[in-house]
């Protein structure tokens, strides 16, 4: 059942390149890689400072359940 039938809403925050996806579990896997410290992880949200993004992708690559993704367009 999980979240013992509660609801959970996300407010993610994220750059126009990149995008969360919402079976992201919050690990802080990313947070953690990041070069630059620019993402935060919260118990229900992941924020970014997207201004300082270089684009490495070294959050994407980490991310054990692939919920980070760049956006093509
Ligand atoms: S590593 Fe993946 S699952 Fe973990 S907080 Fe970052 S985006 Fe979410
Ligand atoms: S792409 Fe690189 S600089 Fe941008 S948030 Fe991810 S790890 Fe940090």
């Amino acid at each position: 059942m999980g979240f013992n039938g509660q609801f959970f809403l996300k407010i993610i925050e994220w750059t126009d390149n990149m995008i969360v996806k919402e079976w992201c579990m919050y690990c802080g896997e990313c947070a953690g890689v990041c070069p630059r410290n620019l993402i935060e992880v919260r118990e229900i949200s992941l924020n970014f400072n997207e201004k300082n993004c270089k684009e490495c992708e070294i959050c994407i690559q980490v991310c054990p359940v692939k919920a980070l993704e760049k956006r093509d367009d």
